[in-house]
């Protein structure tokens, strides 16, 4: 077969070879990036499908419109200015299969072969493979707990006039880190001075545990003139509600956003109107703030839990920022005590002890760290999370 040249750019993800090992019996999983399925507020989903196809049936079965079905387009605004995002108006907002379609777009629209993109480093793998399908080149922007640091970052913007910076400021994947509020202004500031397109992918905000995380760029931007008109956000409802609904949206300036509804026409049409009507009823109904507050207490006591038993079972051989929230322990093993650096070789090890992560070194686009790790304690009982770190600890 003759492929594309575009696909030279892009090789399945090492992770996946590893994914193939999970299905052992007894494994203990830390490897997903996904939410609890049983937390899934399948009763509440149920309501909003039932209410979609009474009141109405036509919409929720027939084509739609390609920007999104306009009841949903207003709750999510609703919802987007409850989390402080003000201004937005239904009409801002285009709703993606996943917010991993609104990447796809922006890639569609804005990247042609060679164009540079920062991204951090690390970020999330798909992003790194898809922005690649594309002809980017990705340079990385270090991240330490407080996400992207911004005077690297403006170096890298002046050195390579990049045609967007792409960035997961709150409990990003896999990073875990929250960027402070100080470095969200100067992130804004910088897009205006530079004149730099940013894109925030935000869809890890709603999952704080204690305290909220700072506003997210877009809903700080009212205060930095100039910043919104340089800014993409792109929010799902994947890691709160369900994946499986594949309901994300894109907000940006409205040229761009009207391209990207252009080429979103070739590729899907529209996204189901039958998800998106139920995702319309299910917000409409008053549940999310219920369902917020259900996964964030369960996801809060699995990353305490996580974060305990890494201090103890694995002492100064690991270090880490405690997660406030998200799904991810990020972590980087030191060699104290002679123990294991190199994430990949911890992994395999691993596996053969009962017990599996991800290596940390495939989220980087550039310059890989193999001395780092991601855990996602989201889908693991306190118990097996315990035993799961006892097992990791005896493969150092
Ligand atoms: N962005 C980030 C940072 C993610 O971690 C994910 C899911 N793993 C996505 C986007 C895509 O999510 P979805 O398409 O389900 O909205």
């Amino acid at each position: 077969m003759q492929f594309a040249d575009r696909l030279n750019n892009v090789e399945t993800s090492a992770i996946r070879e590893l994914f193939k090992l999970l299905g052992k019996p007894g494994i203990i999983s830390f490897a997903g990036g996904f939410p609890d399925s049983a937390l899934f507020d399948t009763e509440g989903i149920r309501e909003a499908v039932n209410a979609a196809l009474t009141e109405e049936p036509g919409a929720a079965l027939q084509y739609g419109a390609t920007e999104g079905y306009q009841p949903l387009r207003e709750q999510l605004a609703t919802f987007m200015a409850s989390k402080g995002s003000q201004g937005i108006a239904a009409s801002d907002i285009i709703v993606t299969t996943g917010s991993q379609q609104a990447l796809d777009l922006l890639g569609k629209t804005l990247i042609s072969p060679g164009d540079k993109v920062i991204v951090e480093g690390p970020t999330f793998l798909a992003t790194i493979q898809c922005f690649r399908l594309y002809g980017a080149q990705l340079i990385s922007a270090p991240v330490d707990g407080q996400g992207v640091d911004p005077d690297r970052l403006e170096q890298l913007i002046k050195e390579h006039k990049p045609k967007f910076v792409y960035l997961i400021p709150t409990f990003g994947n896999p990073s875990g880190a929250l960027l402070s509020l100080e470095r969200r202004r100067r992130v804004l500031e910088l897009a205006v001075k530079h004149n730099t397109l940013i894109v925030e992918d935000d869809p890890y905000g709603d999952l704080y545990f204690d305290a909220a995380p700072p506003p997210s760029l877009l809903a700080l931007s009212v205060n930095v003139p100039g910043s919104r008109e340089r800014l993409v956000h792109c929010g799902s409802l994947s890691k709160v509600l369900s994946p499986g609904l594949r309901v994300g949206w894109m907000l940006g300036p409205a040229e761009l956003l009207g391209k990207a509804t252009m080429c979103k026409q070739f590729s899907d049409a529209h996204t189901s109107t039958f998800s998106q009507s139920t995702a319309a009823m299910y917000l409409k109904a008053g549940r999310m703030p219920a369902t917020l507050a259900r996964v964030r207490a369960v996801y809060a006591e699995r990353a305490m839990t996580m974060g305990n038993a890494l201090r103890r079972e694995l002492g100064d051989a690991i270090e880490f920022v405690q997660p406030q929230g998200g799904l991810f322990v990020w972590a980087r093993l030191t060699g104290a005590r002679e123990k294991l650096v190199d994430g990949s070789l911890l992994a395999k090890r691993a596996i053969d002890k009962g017990v599996a992560f991800v290596p940390g070194a495939p989220f980087y686009a550039s310059n890989p760290d193999h001395a780092t790790l991601r855990l996602s304690f989201a889908t693991v009982g306190i118990e097996k999370i315990e035993e799961g770190i006892q097992r990791l600890a005896a493969a150092t």
